[in-house]
């Protein structure tokens, strides 16, 4: 199972009743924190999660409603009593910015290892979540991130059988191990049918429509995608400030073909999201205003 929470809403700055945007998931013991603006520390105190497991934090963009909570949320995990090493993903930079935030955040009882992102396109895996972050286009350098959980394929008896494994490696091998033994090496393959579907969640905040987006946001089961602007008439806003109105969201949402659309990142100005939906539930159907702690939880299909 994987659970999620959109942990704010806003661009920009904080204001009262609506943090600003972020993300955090956990899987499997291991939470996964994307942006962390000012006020992200106490959104995930109201949630009532904890800092302690948060072993990976990306980062889009070095605007300060996405990172300037991050020396807040160092000491939160330091006071949880955090001794693991914490993964750090981010632009080009990111070591060098985090190091000048964490001047009044010296002293952390773990070390943070950097992920810094070069290329548009990277993959990493850690901790079970495979992590595809992607260049979008902002007004500095901006990634968005899938999210997916891999489901490995059912274990079939027959195939162990006729590739000739031996039964003791079984279980081992089903739970994804490679082992070698008396010059053979097994591979969990051997064992396992086809995979099976995934869980996906993608986020993308700060840019405007790509093609960036549509590719990775591909079938997603959740989309949360900025709109900084819910009138039709933002547009040249959007263009000038390199954003998004509700409506282009909800294009980039039918053109990847996801399941659920939540939008997020909104103007201050904005008071009342909802009022525009129904607009974007014109292009898609399946959109919803992403509100303040909106969480969702996501199972492996019923095979
Ligand atoms: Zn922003
Ligand atoms: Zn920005």
């Amino acid at each position: 199972m994987l659970d999620l929470c959109l942990l704010g809403t806003g661009g920009m700055m904080p204001l009262p009743y609506r943090w600003l945007t972020s993300l955090m998931l956990r899987y499997n013991g291991s939470s996964l924190l994307i942006d962390c603006g000012e006020g992200t520390q106490i959104a995930i105190r109201e949630k009532g999660w904890s800092f302690r497991p948060i072993d990976i934090i990306c980062i889009t963009h070095f605007h300060g409603d996405h990172i300037s909570g991050l020396p807040g949320i160092l000491l939160a995990m330091s006071n949880s009593d955090r001794t693991e090493p914490l993964t750090m993903i981010g632009p080009k930079g990111l070591e060098r910015v985090v190091k000048a935030l964490r001047v009044i955040a010296p002293e952390l009882p773990f070390e943070i290892k950097f992920i810094e992102l070069t290329e548009p396109q990277q993959q990493i895996r850690l901790r079970g979540y495979v992590i595809d972050a992607f260049k979008v286009n902002h007004r500095v350098t901006c990634y968005g991130y899938s999210i997916s959980i891999e489901r490995a394929g059912m274990f079939e008896v027959d195939k162990a059988k006729q590739n000739d494994v031996p039964m003791r490696f079984w279980s081992r091998l089903q739970k994804g191990e490679t082992i070698e033994s008396d010059g053979r090496v097994y591979f969990p393959e051997l064992v396992l049918g086809p995979a099976r579907k995934g869980l996906k969640v993608t986020y993308t905040t700060d840019t405007r429509p790509t093609d960036s987006i549509v590719r990775n946001a591909k079938d997603s089961d959740l989309f949360i995608c900025e709109g900084m602007y819910g009138e039709k008439g933002d547009v040249n806003n959007a263009v000038k400030y390199k954003h998004m109105t509700f409506e282009e969201a909800g294009r980039l949402a039918k053109q990847a073909g996801v399941k659920e659309l939540w939008l997020t990142h909104y103007s201050p100005a904005l008071n009342r999201p909802e009022q525009y939906i129904e607009d974007v539930r014109q292009i898609f159907q399946n959109s919803y205003p992403g509100k303040d702690k909106k969480s969702l939880e996501l199972n492996f299909e019923e095979s």
